[in-house]
């Protein structure tokens, strides 16, 4: 912390209505740096009852704030924009602190996450409506869309900001006021970015942020509130089912980001030299905790041994250390029992017949390090075909023919990202039409951008973010009907 350039982004208070508050009770809760366990700050824990003000704050700021035009709106956006680019380094900073993913990966994070405003900002302006070509001389069909009023934001440790400003710019844009509740793990990169929004001008009661480690509580608050109109989470799928049920009593509108089971497929005509440094970048970055990370890598017979090889080689030459001590490739996991999983997982693989080809093991940096792992010979029955891994392991499974990769691609009740790698013109268009997944990408590794619809299917989620689309999630049609116009 002592080198942030700007010390105010540091905050330990929550942000309501325009100000910077404790709890009510007085409760604080600690933020820990992944790498060492050790506290490097304290922020303010608030309950269900801080939380009430927090909606009460964002229903009175709502009149003004809709009432703006979206150009109005856009400046403030662009602003924050602009602030969050010149703290670039300072975000990224604390992000590392409290999240532990390397230093650049932090840098891009913020960069990604802030084009969502820029974006955004943008998009507000052409939220068009409809003139609808009448029915009825006498009568006119009008459709506009119109702000859907108070959102609720809830968010994961994974990706700090991003996860963040990607419900935050589309609501604002579309004139909606928000309740943010980050993850109790990683409440400064909100904080942070609230300042930046505050010094843009935004403001008070259009966005609050509600820091706490009561999240079941919270979310129950915002959920029970007739006033939040809408619910956008970002995280796990028990949680998002569960957070579903309890939208269902005031029938709210909701988007739902929740987990994966990627495959990546290597077919025999892809291109190695492309898919060994894809194939890292999309299983490994942030220690594998994405929800579109690869979380079962299928290769097809014929290149099989050959893939093993080259994966091996690659992975074995990834640097491992804390990331705000120098350049790595992988930082630690978010805690012990992160770690605590991936051994089950591995455990069971290997019982059942895997082979460990590297890693599968801790590191001796610390105990929440964990090395790069490659497990080859996987087979559907292994818990690691079913479940999302979320950890630095990569298992290896063999295929025959496509329409078998196809199959054992989808294979699962998620439905989020899938990648391949191969060349032939036919095999692609077959092969991403086969795929039941949200998003496809061919012969890359990472696919996120702020200019594509992001989301799932299955269970994988609801609804999209960023892309022109993204604004649907927080704008409401209304039609109207003119009548008695002849007289
Ligand atoms: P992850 O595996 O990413 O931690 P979670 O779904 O547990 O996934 O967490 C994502 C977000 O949901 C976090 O902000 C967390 O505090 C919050 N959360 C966890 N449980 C609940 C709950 N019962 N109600 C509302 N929010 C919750």
């Amino acid at each position: 912390m002592q080198r942030l350039n700007n010390k105010a982004l540091l905050r330990d208070k929550a942000y309501i209505n325009g100000q910077w508050c404790e709890a009510q009770s007085g409760a604080r809760m600690p933020v820990l740096d992944p790498a060492t366990s050790e506290q490097i700050a304290t922020v303010a824990d608030l309950d269900g009852a801080d939380v009430s003000l927090a909606i009460d704050a964002a229903n009175a700021a709502l009149p003004a704030w809709r009432r703006k035009t979206a150009k109005e709106r856009a400046a403030l956006l662009r602003n924050w924009f602009e602030r969050i680019v010149a703290a670039k380094d300072d975000l990224a900073i604390l992000m590392t602190a409290e999240q532990g993913k390397p230093l650049a990966e932090s840098a891009g994070e913020v960069m990604y996450g802030a084009s969502f405003i820029e974006w955004f900002a943008e998009e507000g302006k052409r939220v068009y409506g409809d003139v609808v070509p009448t029915h009825a001389a006498d009568k006119r069909v009008i459709v506009t869309k119109e702000p859907v009023g108070v959102v609720a934001a809830i968010t994961p440790w994974n990706f700090p900001n991003a996860m963040i400003t990607r419900k935050a710019a589309p609501a604002l844009a579309a004139g909606c006021t928000i309740v943010i509740k980050p993850a109790e793990d990683t409440p400064l990169s909100a904080l942070a970015l609230m300042v930046l929004a505050e010094e843009a001008g935004i403001p008070a009661g259009v966005i609050n942020i509600v820091t706490s480690s009561r999240s079941a509580e919270v979310g129950q608050t915002l959920t029970d509130s007739p006033i939040v109109r809408k619910l956008s989470f970002t995280g796990s799928t028990a949680v998002g089912k569960q957070l579903m049920r309890q939208c269902a009593d005031t029938v709210k509108k909701i988007s739902l980001e929740l987990g994966g089971n990627a495959p990546l497929i290597i077919f025999d005509d892809a291109d190695l030299d492309r898919a060994i440094p894809a194939a890292i970048a999309c299983k490994f970055r942030n220690a594998g905790q994405t929800c579109v990370c690869a979380n079962r890598v299928l290769v097809q017979d014929g290149i099989y041994d050959e893939f093993i090889k080259r994966y091996k080689v690659a992975v074995e030459q990834m640097t491992i250390g804390h990331g705000l001590q120098g350049t790595f490739d992988q930082g630690p996991m978010i805690n012990a029992a992160a770690i605590g999983k991936v051994e089950e997982l591995l455990n069971d693989a290997t019982s059942k017949g895997a082979r460990v080809v590297t890693g599968g093991e801790r590191h001796p940096l610390g105990e929440a390090f964990y090395r790069p792992t490659v497990l080859a010979d996987v087979t559907p029955e292994m818990r690691v075909a079913k479940e999302e891994i979320f950890g630095p392991l990569a298992p290896i499974f063999r295929f025959d023919t496509e329409e078998q990769a196809i199959q054992m691609a989808n294979d699962t009740e998620y439905g989020l990202a899938a990648y391949f790698f191969a060349n032939n013109l036919g095999r692609v268009w077959r092969v991403q039409e086969g795929l039941e997944y949200g998003m496809v990408a061919v012969n890359e590794g990472i696919l996120s951008t702020e200019v594509a619809p992001f989301g799932g299917i299955k269970e994988s989620g609801i609804g999209r973010e960023g892309s022109k689309y993204g604004i649907d999630e927080y704008v409401e049609m209304k039609y109207v009907l003119i009548g008695g116009i002849d007289k």
